[in-house]
């Protein structure tokens, strides 16, 4: 299978040959479709699968063609995707993937995490994100302070659950999907499936398609 056959956007496609990717890995040829076509997913994936590309690519589409749909006033002014991971290492890093996998979009988004002055994670907001990738404690800091709009989101990402739950973010992960609009897609992703894992995809996510590798 090649990128072609997925379906995704030149523009992304064009991004993708920079990187020198020359075919999708497993979990990428199985979750990209699924993601697509607007169904939530619970997938085991370990690290270094490619699982990131495997969420990226599909929202960065989903979110380029609905832009088209949206007033231009509006664009970037509300959160349209959430990605929730464990740590600040991860925000990072797969705030560095949208971007890459995104150059050639104008799709803004931005890594939040704790640890650094809160004040100018707010002016970001201010200017503009359509996709934040955030830890858990630092998110729930953001709603609390009222500077996060959820109206607009569509699709919640949850990355490396298994470790989320391990470092104890179970109650700031129930409180801050409380505050996400009930209509949206939701994707798990979790190295490991344990019995918490599935327990708060069961709360949290609507007849997901399961995806192993
Ligand atoms: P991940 O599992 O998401 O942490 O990705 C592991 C590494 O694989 C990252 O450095 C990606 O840049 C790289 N990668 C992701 N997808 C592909 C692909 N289809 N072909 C080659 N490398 C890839």
């Amino acid at each position: 299978m090649s990128f072609a056959t997925l379906k995704l956007s030149p523009l992304i496609l064009n991004a993708i040959d920079d990187l020198g990717y020359s075919k999708p890995t497993a979990i990428q040829s199985k979750a990209i479709p699924v993601v697509l076509s607007g169904k939530d997913i619970i997938a085991a994936a370990q690290t270094g699968t490619g699982k990131t590309a495997s969420f990226v690519l599909p929202l960065l589409q989903q979110i380029n063609t609905r832009y088209k749909e949206t007033n231009q006033k509006l664009r970037g002014k509300r959160v349209r995707a959430l990605i929730l991971v464990p740590t600040r290492e991860l925000a990072v890093q797969v705030e560095t993937s949208i971007a890459d996998y995104g150059k050639y979009l104008s799709i803004r988004s931005m890594a939040m995490y704790g640890g650094v002055d809160i004040d100018a994670q707010k002016q970001r907001l201010i200017w503009g994100v359509d996709i934040v990738v955030a830890t858990p404690g630092r998110l729930l800091d953001m709603i609390h302070q009222r500077a996060l709009h959820f109206d607009e989101l569509d699709m919640l990402v949850l990355d490396e659950a298994d470790r989320m739950l391990d470092m104890g973010f179970i109650d700031d992960i129930n409180k801050i999907i409380e505050r996400l609009p009930e209509q949206r897609q939701n994707l798990l992703f979790s190295a490991t499936m344990s019995e918490a894992v599935r327990g708060l995809a069961k709360r949290t996510i609507h007849k997901p398609v399961e995806i192993t590798t």
